[in-house]
């Protein structure tokens, strides 16, 4: 699934132990690298770039990564004593992720045998506290990862990191469509898209309607058969208060979006996109009679999503974004993800919960059941009409949320956990939705929330834990505040307060 990445390893060593020395730590790093590699838990393949041992050494790797497009972080390891000056240079040009793995060959120490050749040999203790000084010094973002490298602790704290490390990769060659702008007024989902592209790496274009409603009409009516045969067996075919007419007129018409949305994304090499309901194409000068989309494509959406399309409704790029994110990082991951927005309140003391749900887009990939392909009137937008949608419960179980706002210097990831339940039936809901309980419970988990000035849209995901995040925000250089069961209100404002004057110093000073 990343078989297009690699993860480079460079062991930090040096020459004053001589050079059968190096020979050996040469010969123990393969052994790791490949001991990573056969333990199957580290999805990204390490390739083993050999010791440095000088500071043209280090810069030339450094230097290689930064121009190697399959490389996407480099890991380190100083198995002897490293003297980390020369580190500074290739640590500077360093634009890539860093992950330093503080291990060791040997388990344990050879109580019997030691002596001070074994010593000096095996000296990660050592030179890893060298290599950790100079990266702090430089204010160099990093994960440090200690640990046995044969145990499954630190392979799976590897994991994390190049699964976001991927993520990271895919965002800087992530192109997102904006299918008409912002929802007016709205002030949250919006932001600096210059300062998304210098910071996250994606960048964020405008597609007029218009043209994408040039590919609508050539969507021809068996590409619309195929599609809506796979519709038949995929889900379960409920046709209520519309009647069956217009169900599969409803149906097809939401095949075509689909058809014309994925053909312009793949056209335009684009991997997420927004829309707006008040944006939906209309007649044009050849063909009066021509209305555009007769709704917000919903189902489109929501299929699209499930292939890994970012998405965010109402032009909300960020979001679109950062599900793409969340989509990429958790492949092969298998409980799925989605973007949510916080709909309606369900007070009910220790259970109190926020039901999640969209107008029509919450993606397929978290529900718990066969999904429902229902036809219901739309009453939001320019054009109110019967539309498709898949409706479904979600999945129960952990998860964590998260969405990213700007603040006008900085951006701040803001990230949930959260405990998803069983919602009653709701017989009378035309969507799907999820219902979860806030952590560390719905007060202090909602007003933490709303003080960081989050949004009402997130990207939930089942299968990834804070730590995903936390090495995302690293890897960006962007703040990041946890919502979790250890959080209190008063310690968030403490957080947000220390932010504010961290990422004053930050742009100027630290980056
Ligand atoms: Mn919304």
């Amino acid at each position: 699934m990343y078989e297009n990445f690699e993860i480079w390893w460079v062991t930090g060593a040096q020459l004053l132990y001589g050079g059968e020395t190096v020979k050996i730590v040469d010969g123990h790093s393969q052994e790791m690298v490949a001991g990573l590699n056969a333990s199957g838990n580290i999805p990204v393949k390490i390739v083993y770039k050999g010791t440095a041992n000088s500071s043209k050494e280090v810069e030339t790797v450094m230097k290689a990564a930064n121009n190697d497009e399959k490389c996407i972080g480099i890991i380190t390891w100083m198995h002897t004593f490293s003297p980390a000056k020369m580190w500074i240079k290739g640590l500077q040009a360093l634009q890539k992720p860093l992950l330093h793995f503080h291990t060791q060959y040997n388990k344990e120490i050879p109580w019997d045998t030691m002596d001070m050749d074994f010593m000096n040999l095996n000296q990660s203790a050592h030179g890893d506290r060298e290599f950790g000084h100079i990266c702090a010094h430089l204010r160099k973002p990093r994960k440090v990862v200690s640990g046995y490298w044969k145990e499954e602790k630190p392979q799976k704290a590897i994991a994390v990191w190049a699964r976001v490390a991927a993520a990271w990769a895919d965002a800087h060659d992530m192109r997102i469509l904006r299918f008409g702008d912002q929802m007016n007024n709205v002030a949250v989902t919006d932001g600096d898209k210059v300062e998304a592209e210098v910071r996250l790496g994606y960048h964020v274009d405008y597609y007029p309607v218009s043209s994408l409603m040039e590919y609508y009409k050539k969507v021809t009516d068996q590409e619309i058969d195929e599609l809506v045969a796979e519709y038949k067996k995929l889900y379960t075919i409920k046709i209520d208060e519309s009647g069956e007419q217009v169900y599969w007129e409803k149906v097809r018409n939401s095949a075509k979006a689909e058809i014309a949305l994925r053909r312009v994304l793949k056209d335009e090499g684009a991997k997420g996109f927004t829309t707006n309901f008040d944006d939906l194409g209309g007649a044009d000068i050849d063909d009066p009679k021509f209305l555009g989309f007769d709704q917000i494509p919903g189902l489109a959406s929501q299929r699209l999503m499930a292939e890994g399309y970012g998405f965010g409704a109402e032009g909300d790029w960020k979001t679109a974004a950062l599900y793409r994110t969340v989509w990429f990082m958790t492949q092969g991951m298998g409980k799925g993800c989605s973007f949510l927005e916080d709909y309606t309140l369900n007070f009910d003391g220790d259970q109190s919960a926020i039901l999640q749900s969209h107008m029509l887009e919450v993606c397929p990939l978290i529900a718990a059941n066969k999904p429902r392909l229902e036809v219901h009137f739309l009453g939001i937008g320019i054009r109110k009409s019967q539309t498709a949608r898949l409706v479904f419960d979600s999945k129960t179980g952990d998860g964590v949320t998260a969405t990213v706002i700007d603040l006008g210097n900085r951006f701040r990831l803001i990230v949930n956990d959260v405990k998803c339940i069983a919602p009653k039936p709701l017989p009378k809901l035309p969507v799907a939705n999820a219902l979860w309980i806030p952590q560390p419970n719905f007060e202090v988990g909602t007003e933490a929330w709303i003080l960081c000035g989050g949004t009402h849209h997130s990207a939930l995901s089942y299968d990834i834990s804070p730590e995903f995040w936390e090495d995302y925000a690293e890897i960006a250089g962007i703040e990041m505040v946890h919502i979790n069961k250890d959080t209190t209100v008063s310690g968030i404002k403490h957080d947000l307060r220390v932010g504010e004057v961290y990422y004053m110093l930050n742009r100027s000073v630290l980056m």
